[in-house]
């Protein structure tokens, strides 16, 4: 177990581990109560056996030597008392007593071992149990925190347009069209995010998997983006044959769309995207190939990252988005227990693969 500065013990583990702490105690207390009483008890029985002194012997148990059981150091080595019965007596009084205090001794001893023991164990636990809830709560704020940066930007361009608008005492028709056609923009760019982000924490909730058609799934996606291609003079070929996986229809169509929507859209005039699928083992593979611009390495293990965005600098001034497709196709993929992933190299063209138990 490793060693923890004072200084360096978080609260909410400390109160943690103070309750299973207080849990191991009242056990070791617990136990350490009913273990006295059951020894004690059944010392004053051998006590009574062996001076003779049962309820039906009385005081007539006068015999010279008497045998009892117990000892300060040995409790189960017999020793023997000579005397008369009450000097007897005394002496075994004496014994019951000096037994008793070493087993209590003992007893208390145990129990501040157990506290010491189990402060460590307990913090050692509580640190466990904390660790995801604290990397979940972690992971909340962050999104909390980038979700609201980005809902600001288009806000601010607004609120400069509007505050434009109205500090002019005499607007132009032309001028106000501009502003609102402006502002229009803006909120569409606010819808998107909002409704990326609403995918993104309602994804595949209590969906129902059923074998599902990828031929006809990657069909539906094409005819979704076909105008958009077109309107970019982007041919689409698709080369997936009959192929059929377990999951849900709806999800890995917007799996698709947000592969082919993002291989249009970073993809040159005039180039070519193919859709392909296979399948290997137990698993359908689909394929969305663009020829492309292609991504960094660098870029490469962080483009499934929320709101991350490859070289904003060049994309982000020519090509829409919020950074969310990908970490959204990562999720379905996830809750179908199937992977995305990408190959590409700077100006080589990307492939994107999704992975599909059958
Ligand atoms: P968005 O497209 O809205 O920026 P995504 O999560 O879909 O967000 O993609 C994240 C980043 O990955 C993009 O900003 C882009 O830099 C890079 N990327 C995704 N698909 C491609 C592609 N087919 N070709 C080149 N870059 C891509």
């Amino acid at each position: 177990m490793k060693r923890i500065p004072f200084s360096r013990l978080k609260p909410s583990s400390v109160r943690l581990a103070l309750s299973y702490l207080a849990i191991i105690m009242a056990l070791s207390v617990t136990f350490s109560v009913i273990f006295y009483r059951t020894s004690t008890s059944d010392l004053n029985l051998q006590l009574q056996t062996s001076t003779g002194g049962g309820p039906e012997s009385g005081n007539n148990a006068a015999s010279p030597t008497v045998g009892i059981v117990g000892g300060v150091d040995n409790p189960t080595a017999p020793v023997t008392i000579s005397g008369n019965i009450s000097g007897l007596n005394t002496q075994l009084h004496e014994r019951t007593v000096a037994i008793r205090t070493d087993l209590v001794r003992r007893l208390v001893m145990l129990n501040i071992g157990a506290l010491l023991i189990g402060a460590g164990f307990s913090y050692y636990l509580a640190r466990r149990t904390l660790r995801p809830i604290e990397a979940a709560m972690d992971a909340q704020a962050r999104f909390a925190s980038d979700a609201s940066h980005e809902l600001r930007t288009p806000l601010t361009v607004m609120q400069a347009e509007i505050e434009v608008v109205l500090s002019k005492s005499n607007l132009s028709l032309d001028r106000a069209k501009a502003a609102l056609r402006s502002n229009h923009q803006e909120v569409t760019k606010l819808r998107q995010l909002s409704e990326g982000l609403l995918r993104l924490t309602h994804t595949g909730q209590s969906t129902t998997f059923a074998p599902v058609a990828l031929d006809e799934v990657a069909n539906d996606a094409i005819n979704q983006l076909l105008k958009l291609a077109q309107a970019k003079h982007i041919t689409v070929i698709d080369a997936v044959p009959k192929l059929s996986a377990l999951g849900d229809r709806q999800s890995l169509v917007q799996v698709l769309v947000i592969l082919l929507d993002n291989a249009i859209k970073y993809s040159p005039s005039g180039t070519a995207i193919h859709i392909e699928g296979d399948t290997e083992g137990k698993y359908t593979f689909l394929r969305v190939r663009d020829e492309g611009p292609g991504i960094r390495a660098t870029d490469l293990a962080h483009i499934f990252e929320r709101f991350y965005r490859a070289d904003p600098g060049r994309s982000k001034q020519h090509v829409s988005g919020y950074g969310l497709g990908l970490s959204i196709a990562q999720k379905i993929m996830q809750q179908h227990g199937g992977e995305i992933t990408v190959a590409s190299e700077l100006d080589q063209g990307s492939t994107f693969t999704i992975k599909l138990p059958m």
